[in-house]
């Protein structure tokens, strides 16, 4: 694989992209010797990204070019005469491994793919895992895992009974910022959890896309943006679920949001008597709510805060011991650190058999939520989570 990319892949990510990937494409070598990282091991593990959008082409390919124990190697798409050939050349790999989406359980005959990473909208990755199942290869969904908890309980089963892994796009859990809450959590450092806060939103003009339509979507901002915000709480909560949910959902554009909500604010109560209350907008960020992208977590002694939460890079975090820095993550700023940690995490997963740290179940635990908010959305009564 070369890490230069050719005028070739730099046209095509950028015409597709935005121009995202230029900073991105760096030699993963230079960084992985920068990073102290251990040498590359003599064979990648070969991803093929199904859904050639925005996400795969601007974030999973760049970041595949700099992953150390897996390569991008195929795709599936729509549209495998053009784009699919376009992305075999702009990324170096054979066009043979081209698929069209009714043809991912053939992958099966395929040596060159180890992993299926679904990236297309949100209620056609049950169809896609289960397909990636049947290719008898390990998978990652993209968040939201599906659109209900039935998907995830497919999904997990189909995977389950392949005997392939089944992984989460939970690029977050990646971030040494968020390792960081997270090790807080689990170790209880700041004592009990009293409170949160947390809200992502985006003022954004879907018009037209399938993020507006329901049936492919399962939702508006809360199936986008809100997941991150319920899966943080949860990784602030050292993994516990919430026991109540509260919702209210508002549309001020029906004429764009006349399927899906276009504003979704949520409290979440877990068992300790600790809540989150959560904001998720198409609509722009909540009037005086203090950021568009952030969260917070008040513990008994002491607290963690993000202003930028979950952004590809560029994430700034404090607890009540100071500002967080990690300056040893060389490569923080790239906006695919996040997505290149978490590939190169699922591949070393596979390659030794163990299961990875964000599974389907995890997925699952955050659609649980998900159901739960739609459902007092529609009377804003509470609902009550029961354990699985
Ligand atoms: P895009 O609309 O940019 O791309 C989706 C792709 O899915 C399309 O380009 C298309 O690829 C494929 N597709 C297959 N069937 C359809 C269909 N019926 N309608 C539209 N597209 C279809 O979306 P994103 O890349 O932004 O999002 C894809 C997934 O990734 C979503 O689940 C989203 O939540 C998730 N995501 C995750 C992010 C993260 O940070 N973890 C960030 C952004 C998105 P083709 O033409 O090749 O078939």
């Amino acid at each position: 694989m070369t890490s230069t990319p050719s005028p070739t892949r730099r046209q095509f990510v950028g015409t597709l992209a935005a121009g995202a990937a230029a900073l991105a494409l760096a030699p993963s070598s230079t960084r992985a010797a920068a990073a102290g990282a251990p040498p590359l091991p003599t064979k990648k593990l070969g991803v093929a990204l199904v859904g050639l959008g925005g996400y795969a082409i601007g974030q999973l390919a760049p970041a595949l070019q700099r992953t150390q124990h897996c390569r991008l190697i195929g795709a599936a798409t729509r549209d495998p005469g053009n784009k699919g050939r376009q992305m075999a050349q702009a990324f170096g790999f054979p066009e043979k491994n081209i698929y069209a989406y009714d043809k991912i359980a053939t992958m099966r005959d395929n040596p060159d793919i180890d992993i299926i990473y679904v990236v297309t909208p949100n209620s056609l990755h049950r169809q896609d895992v289960l397909a990636a199942a049947q290719a008898g290869k390990h998978v990652i969904t993209e968040k939201p895992m599906g659109v209900s908890v039935a998907d995830c309980d497919a999904m997990i089963k189909a995977c389950r009974d392949a005997g392939v892994q089944l992984g989460l796009g939970y690029r977050n859990n990646f971030d040494p910022y968020f390792q960081e809450m997270m090790r807080i959590a689990r170790w209880q450092e700041f004592g009990a959890l009293k409170a949160m806060s947390g809200e992502f939103s985006g003022d954004i003009n879907a018009a037209g896309s399938w993020r507006t339509q329901k049936a492919l979507a399962g939702g508006g901002p809360v199936m986008d943006l809100g997941v991150y915000v319920i899966h943080a709480s949860i990784l602030a909560a050292a993994g516990e679920s919430p026991v109540a949910v509260t919702a209210k959902a508002t549309v001020n554009r029906p004429q764009i949001y006349a399927d899906v909500e276009e504003i979704m604010e949520f409290t979440l109560e877990f068992a300790n008597g600790a809540k989150c209350e959560g904001f998720t907008s198409y609509g722009g960020p909540k009037p005086g709510g203090g950021g568009a992208n952030r969260f917070h977590a008040d513990y008994e002694r002491g607290f963690v805060d993000f202003p930028q939460a979950f952004n590809y890079n560029g994430t700034h975090a404090m607890t009540s011991r100071g500002l967080l820095s990690f300056p040893n993550v060389a490569d923080q700023n790239d906006n695919t650190y996040q997505q290149a940690r978490q590939l190169d995490d699922f591949a070393r997963c596979v390659r030794d058999n163990v299961p990875t740290s964000v599974p389907g179940e995890m997925g699952r635990q955050d659609m649980t939520v998900v159901e739960a908010i739609y459902a007092s959305a529609k009377d804003g009564g509470k609902r009550t989570l029961v354990k699985a």
